[in-house]
């Protein structure tokens, strides 16, 4: 039986230490750290993880703000918002819930944020530095997901880490977090060939890909670190017979917990753990213009 690296339990008790550290940065700069949220359209999806996002600034005491939009704004019109915050001295952060809608050019968007409030960490200037082996803003989701390896005591260093997906904002920028640790990294995708026996050789698993429950237990190597990154709504049959919809991993937990030495549950487990990495990485971009 594996060990449930509880996400929750980590993100709580950062937040809690986060909390101290504001107030003394309040202290030593005269102001908190600001974290400003743009969400464009009614995205029931992308409203509750904005909404997650500001309950955690107020939870470590940052200062945030919520500039909503509607879906039928202009390209220009957000871009003019963008550059306002840009400039705006009293701002730290600044993060466009993704998807946007169809008529607007994320590319164009993420390139206007000014790299030194990049807090999503998906400028092409933070990008690059990443991949240099530069000082960065490292995306939230890779970040948190080496703070839940690192929290096992489990030495990454030497390992064979498997990472299912090859997307820029989890799958790519993980393996290359797991690299500068050492581990030897293999990227699988949707076309790799016989995908059970390459993760199967995993001592470090990550699961990307969104789709629900793939990574069945006869791919994974026992003992192994197991870190599930997928989100994904399924229906079962709920107490009185109707259906309702539950969200799960991309691993099949029960099965996978049986084999795996240690393992994320969804919910509770990278999910919160991206949100506490947003607010550190809030802090480290004041910290940067101080
Ligand atoms: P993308 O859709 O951008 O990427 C999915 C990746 O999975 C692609 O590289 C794709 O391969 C690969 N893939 C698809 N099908 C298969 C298959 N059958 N076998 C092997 N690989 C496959 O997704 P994201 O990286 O954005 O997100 C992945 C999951 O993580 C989603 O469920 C998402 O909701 C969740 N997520 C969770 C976060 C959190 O905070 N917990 C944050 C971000 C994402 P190919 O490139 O060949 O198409």
């Amino acid at each position: 039986m594996s060990t449930i690296i509880d996400g929750k339990a980590l993100s709580l008790s950062l937040k809690e230490q986060m909390k101290g550290r504001i107030a003394d940065l309040e202290k030593q700069y005269g102001r908190k750290p600001c974290l400003a949220v743009i969400i464009v359209g009614d995205n029931p999806a992308s409203r509750s993880y904005v909404r997650g996002k500001i309950k955690a600034a107020e939870f470590t005491g940052m200062d945030s703000r919520l500039i909503e939009l509607p879906e039928y704004v202009k390209e220009f019109e957000l871009l003019d918002v963008i550059a306002g915050l840009n400039a705006d001295k009293a701002v730290d952060g600044i993060l466009v819930q993704l998807p946007l809608p169809h008529h607007i050019d994320e590319d164009v968007v993420i390139d206007s944020i000014a790299k030194e409030k990049d807090v999503d960490g998906f400028h092409p200037m933070n990008v690059a530095n990443l991949w240099l082996g530069r000082k960065c803003i490292v995306p939230c989701t890779p970040k948190g997901i080496i703070a839940m390896i690192e929290s096992t005591g489990v030495e990454i260093k030497g390992k064979k880490a498997v990472v299912i997906g090859r997307s820029n904002i989890v799958g790519k920028p993980v393996a290359k977090l797991l690299l500068d640790r050492n581990a030897t990294v293999t990227i699988a995708h949707s076309r790799t060939q016989d995908l059970a026996k390459v993760a199967s050789e995993a001592d470090i698993l990550v699961a990307a890909v969104g789709r629900p429950k793939m990574v069945t237990a006869d791919m994974i190597k026992p003992g192994a670190v197991v870190i599930d990154v997928g989100i994904n709504r399924i229906m079962v049959p709920g107490p009185d017979g109707t259906e309702v919809s539950k969200l799960v991993g991309d691993v099949d937990f029960d099965a996978a917990s049986e084999v795996a030495g240690y393992i994320t549950p969804v919910p509770g487990g990278v999910g919160p753990m991206t949100i506490t990495m947003l607010m550190e990485n809030t802090i480290e971009c004041f910290l940067n213009r101080q």
